[in-house]
């Protein structure tokens, strides 16, 4: 069976920084099943018919917040930065916008009819508007939702996870809501049946556990787990090769959201901001290191390469004959960032990046100088390798490519 192609959308209130982020842990998911999804993703602001949408308090009340700041999951982090407990709560009894399921799923409708995506792919739409059910009175706050059959639309409510998951990033909740969805709605089981007849009321660490409130939701995130109930469920109508590719993807969000994971190297390190800097003159991209204060300081051609390979996990082949295999998307992909950085011509950056890669050992200009040049600059700022190894340019020998191996979800934004 063809893989279920997917298109991930965002209304205008789910940032584009943050969807970035969603997009690229989904390509990392989506590069570990074999069977399941092709996501698609668009970035453009889908706009939220107004009719619907009412102001709500939240029903956060004394219990959460006990809950939220007695657990044991993140009593390290509230004693860490007890400055945070206030703006957390705050944060949470602030009103939300509501709209009703008819609302956001008319946005997927709208969208599939404006890009002529065929009836049988799905699209999920993601938001920062928090909702309740026009057809069922009962039902509101859900985290996601898919419409009924026929129709094939879903929702994920992205809103305020940092905040009951405080320290964890909101990519993996968010991306993790994405996969539920997409599993019940391969399984031909209606979402609001699934919710009401086949969801654990007590958590128990299964994608089923129906968790009442966002906190709980951390349990299954660290189990990554379906429990023998669910997964005889689920194959009664996947085929178990299906189940089992799709349980890669939730082992891969799983470990990156557990505990033990800080002690790997991820302290000491900073959040890497690359940033559009407004000049209406000489408008320019730059990279910044959050957590060092400090810009990473590199002529155009340097930047070019730095972010095309913060851009790309899969990396810049080494060698002549295998840059020759890809040079002209690759060729044209940096050119793209060249001619914005320096507002060049397109066509004169293409010739230029072509330079770099054709030129091998004529000094200044191949690429092995400029990733030499690009480390050097970074020693400076941080000093420290084992911290380093994060951010420089190595040159994977096995594969022959260039690469940075950055934990994209944890430490870069794009801005
Ligand atoms: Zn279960």
């Amino acid at each position: 069976m063809a893989k279920l192609t997917v298109h991930i959308i965002r209304a205008k209130d789910f940032n584009t920084s943050d969807f970035k982020k969603v997009e690229l842990f989904l390509k990392k998911l989506q590069s570990l099943d074999r069977h399941n999804f092709k996501f698609r993703f668009n970035d453009s602001d889908q706009i939220i018919n107004e009719k619907d949408v009412e102001k709500r308090a939240y029903n956060f009340n004394e219990y959460e917040e006990a809950k939220l700041l007695k657990s044991d999951y993140f009593k390290n982090y509230f004693d860490n930065h007890p400055e945070k407990k206030q703006e957390i709560i705050a944060a949470l009894k602030k009103d939300e916008n509501y709209t009703t399921w008819e609302n956001l799923f008319e946005v997927c409708n709208k969208y599939r009819y404006e890009n002529k995506i065929k009836h049988e792919e799905q699209i999920v739409l993601l938001t920062n508007t928090n909702n309740w059910c026009k057809a069922n009175k009962d039902i509101s706050d859900w985290f996601g939702a898919n419409s009924e059959n026929p129709d094939n639309n879903s929702f994920v409510h992205t809103n305020l996870w940092e905040f009951y998951l405080p320290g964890i990033e909101k990519t993996y909740p968010i991306s993790y809501m994405i996969l539920l969805l997409l599993i019940i709605k391969k399984s031909r089981i209606g979402y609001v049946k699934y919710a009401n007849t086949l969801t654990h009321k007590e958590s128990i660490g299964c994608i089923s556990d129906f968790t009442d409130s966002k906190l709980d939701v951390i349990l299954k995130l660290r189990t990554g787990d379906i429990c023998d109930k669910c997964l005889n469920e689920l194959l009664k109508t996947i085929n178990a090769a299906h189940i089992n590719s799709y349980c890669l993807m939730l082992d891969e969000i799983r470990s990156k959201t557990l505990f033990n994971r800080r002690a790997l190297g991820l302290y000491g390190t900073s959040k890497v901001i690359v940033q559009t800097i407004n000049d209406a003159e000489y408008p320019f991209r730059s990279v910044y290191f959050e957590g060092f204060k400090i810009y990473l300081e590199l002529n155009a051609r340097e930047l070019s390469v730095y972010l095309y390979l913060l851009n790309n996990e899969e990396g810049l082949p080494a060698g002549r004959e295998k840059i020759e295999d890809t040079s002209t998307k690759v060729i044209s992909e940096i050119a793209k960032f060249y001619a914005g950085q320096k507002m060049t011509d397109i066509k004169e950056a293409k010739e230029s990046v072509r330079n770099w890669f054709t030129i091998t050992n004529a000094g200044g200009n191949n690429i092995e100088v400029i990733k030499n040049k690009i480390n050097k600059n970074l020693k400076k700022i941080i000093p420290d390798q084992s911290i380093r190894n994060n951010y420089e340019i190595t040159l994977d020998i096995k594969e022959s490519f260039y690469k940075i191996n950055i934990d994209r979800e944890e430490l870069l934004i794009w801005n």
